[in-house]
């Protein structure tokens, strides 16, 4: 009902009262619309970036300073976190051993050692040994053997804001890095009085509140066969990061084999099971990241049984063999593809 047809309404019901108090509730009408049009901002405002090596979006239904200031967190959380950065908080951190951060910094490193004990080891910031020997593999892959003793968050010890690695260990947030931006920058535009935003941070994804068209958000899920498609989407009208880890998408090549970037802490070696990409969705990006990058080390096994423990996340699985798995919190929310409901 508009409030035209309640004024109308109000106006045959209650004449008399209706005329004496007609300025006021003219009044009252300007400040209704007013308001209104201020929050149902239709037509968003929107910006693309390279940073954290991939390209970013920032999509907000807010005006150009919030973009802005979006813009800058994400630069700022860059230059801190990049490990391959020798002058970022994390390469003097990994040079060092010793250093004090800054407070996001300093967050970010507690929660990746919290995440690591909570998935077992599965996601471990301290894999940047191993990612330094597979990126700098010329023509074969790495010996990974010696570096192994140097992995394990044992190692990281976050006291306030000074963060200290012990037994050569070196840190890599490359698995949790983008989810935990796209976490901030939304508490961030939230604070703003921002009411609706989507960023689009790699694989990350994460919207603030509900589209003021009415529509659904539709994150789609790539096909890992084919990555410039689709093999599913995800619809939903509520706050939520969706956050996948795959395979395809980085790799190194040695001899014309293919080794993915996602490795198993344990072996040094890239994680390889039946599990083509996993799909987190959570309330938390950070969570989100940091389990995306787990579940796809566990395999959908060890992964199934990780969820069924927890209430912080869904999963969409997609195997190697094409066929798409949903947890049943997961499923309701799924389209566009056929697939199979795992539950509890
Ligand atoms: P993601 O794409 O979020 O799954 O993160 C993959 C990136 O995280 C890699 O490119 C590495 O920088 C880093 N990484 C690789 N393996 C792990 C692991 N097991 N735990 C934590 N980070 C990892
Ligand atoms: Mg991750």
């Amino acid at each position: 009902m508009t409030i035209f047809s309640i004024f109308i309404i109000i106006f045959l019901k209650f004449p008399e009262q209706t005329v004496i108090s007609m300025k006021k509730f003219l009044m009252l009408l300007l400040l209704l619309s007013t308001l209104l049009t201020a929050c149902a901002q239709t037509e968003p405002i929107e910006r693309s970036l390279f940073a954290m090596d991939t390209y970013m979006t920032v999509r907000i239904w807010g005006d150009e300073d919030d973009l802005d200031a979006v813009c800058d967190l994400i630069g700022d959380l860059d230059a801190a976190l990049d490990a391959e950065d020798a002058s970022s908080e994390i390469g003097r951190l990994n040079e060092s051993g010793h250093l004090t951060v800054s407070e996001e910094t300093a967050e970010l490193l507690a929660l990746a050692v919290e995440y690591s004990i909570q998935t077992g080891g599965a996601f471990d910031p301290t894999v940047r040994p191993l990612v330094s020997a597979w990126k700098t593999a010329e023509t074969e892959p790495p010996t990974v053997d010696s570096l192994l003793p140097l992995i394990g968050t044992e190692k990281v010890k976050v006291d306030g804001c000074t963060a200290t690695l012990s037994d050569g260990a070196q840190i890599d947030l490359g698995g949790i890095a983008k989810g935990y931006t796209a976490q901030v920058c939304m508490e961030m535009l939230a604070e703003q009085g921002v009411d609706c935003a989507i960023v689009s941070l790699g694989g990350n994804v994460q919207t603030l509140g509900s589209k003021p068209d009415g529509t659904k958000w539709a994150i789609g899920i790539a096909d890992p066969e084919n990555p410039d498609e689709t093999i599913a989407v995800v619809r939903f009208d509520w706050s939520m990061a969706l956050v996948t880890s795959g395979g395809y998408q980085r790799y190194y090549e040695f001899g014309g084999v293919k080794y993915h970037h996602i490795l198993e802490p344990e072996t040094g070696y890239p994680a390889e099971n039946s599990l083509a990409s996993v799909t987190v969705l959570a309330q938390n990006g950070t969570l989100a990241d940091a389990f995306s990058t787990a579940l796809f080390v566990m395999g959908f096994e060890e992964a199934v049984e990780f969820w069924k423990g927890r209430d912080d996340f869904e999963a969409v699985f997609v195997l190697k063999d094409g066929s798409i798995l949903a947890t049943s919190g997961a499923a309701p929310l799924l389209t566009d593809c056929e697939f199979e409901v795992v539950s509890r």
